[in-house]
């Protein structure tokens, strides 16, 4: 096929159930066009309800949501949080926008998430310093659960909140609970490239319902019980809109649905490429469940994952890099980072060899065997010549 007249394949493009303009007409119908509404109400509690918790917020991204976290933990200018290293910048954009100053924290091998010995070092560090961090956001990189147990039991030891970036692991369950249900707060992304989508959104989960109360009065401008527009602490304007809510009502009920899909393309990958030794697939930790939100693998070297990358691309296909690591951001120069180890930094290693692949659940099986073909005649070359 001639890859100019064929269909671009995408790496994660939003796939809609063909529900969801039901729910957007029943709003349209009852006039419910505001960032409130009874599909808001219905997605926060079929939210909760699906993970576990006692509440959820619907706000208007991840981001939000991950700055209600901090704002309800109270992190302000001068503060410190810890974050992982290895994620989107929108995980700490949000500490900047307190005032506060992120610390990165490393990945280790078996999960590319939070290193519990980086942690531990840096909590020993910063009760030296009788600066300890106000919340850790721990980040559950495509699907993938970080070492929660570890990770949660230092965070315990030194009595300092949890925040668990959620974003991409929609669906995952570490031990049997579902992703985002260890920590004090989770937080879920609905942007039009995440399992399910409403747009743009995201959902703040917790079991602390007085705090989920307080992130929707900061998520709506702050307003104080008054007869007349009174407001006493700065707020955001933050909702849902019961619009968008109606599409992820239709979206979170075919979520297992799309975790399986995604599950099945990554099968199918790691099977095609069993006996080639050029590609390492992300693994998953013993007694967790991935959704898989990206299928990733790291090849032997920088160069040959901008190979692969540019090869794919001429071929209209979408694959990209792993994120580049927090600490080597312009944007964080300044910011403290702890490695894994003395001698490695494994977010780095992973940066350097890491690749995304088309990993939609509305990737046919068709275009599933293109990309593997594609990827195929790039790695015999790579035998051949190098
Ligand atoms: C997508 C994402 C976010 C942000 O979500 P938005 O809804 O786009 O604001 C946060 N963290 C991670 C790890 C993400 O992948």
């Amino acid at each position: 096929m001639n890859s100019a007249t064929k269909e671009r394949i995408f790496l994660s493009p939003p796939h809609m159930s063909g529900k969801e303009q039901q729910y957007i007409n029943e709003a349209f119908e009852s006039n419910w066009i505001a960032p409130l509404g009874p599909n808001v109400d219905a997605f926060e509690q079929e939210m909760a309800s699906y993970i576990g918790s006692k509440g959820a917020s619907a706000v208007s991204s991840g981001t939000a949501a991950i700055h209600l976290a901090l704002r309800l933990l109270g992190v302000t200018a001068g503060d410190i949080v810890f974050c992982s290293s290895l994620t989107f910048v929108a995980s700490a954009n949000p500490i900047l926008y307190e005032g506060a100053t992120p610390v990165f924290i490393d990945s280790e091998p078996e999960t590319w998430n939070m290193s519990p010995d980086a942690l531990q070092r840096a909590f020993a560090e910063a009760k030296q310093q009788m600066k300890l961090p106000k919340a850790v956001i721990i980040v559950h990189l495509y699907g993938q659960s970080a070492k929660m147990d570890e990770l949660v039991a230092i965070c315990n030891f030194y009595n300092v909140p949890v925040i668990e970036d959620a974003a991409e692991s929609l669906g995952s369950t570490y031990k049997g609970k579902k992703s985002g249900t260890m920590g004090d707060f989770g937080v879920y992304s609905f942007n039009g490239n995440k399992i399910i989508t409403t747009s743009g959104g995201g959902m703040l989960v917790s079991n602390n319902l007085e705090a989920l109360e307080q992130a929707k009065f900061l998520a709506t401008q702050a307003r104080d019980v008054a007869p007349y527009y009174q407001h006493s602490t700065m707020g955001h304007n933050y909702r849902m809109s019961n619009l968008l809510a109606g599409v992820g009502r239709a979206q979170l009920a075919v979520l297992e649905q799309r975790v399986m899909k995604r599950r099945e393309i990554f099968q199918t990958y790691k099977e095609a490429f069993a006996e080639q030794t050029l590609i390492t697939f992300m693994p998953e930790l013993p007694n967790t469940s991935s959704n898989r939100w990206l299928t990733t693998a790291t090849l032997k070297s920088e160069e040959n994952v901008i190979e692969m990358i540019a090869s794919l691309e001429s071929k209209n296909i979408e694959a990209r890099r792993v994120w580049k690591p927090l600490h080597l951001q312009p944007l964080f120069a300044s910011c403290e980072f702890y490695a894994h180890d003395s001698s490695c930094s494994v977010s780095e290693q992973l940066f350097k060899t890491g690749i995304c692949l088309p990993s939609g659940s509305s990737l046919s099986e068709c275009e599933q065997s293109y990309v593997i073909a594609s990827m195929e005649e790039v790695f015999l070359q790579n035998v051949v010549v190098k």
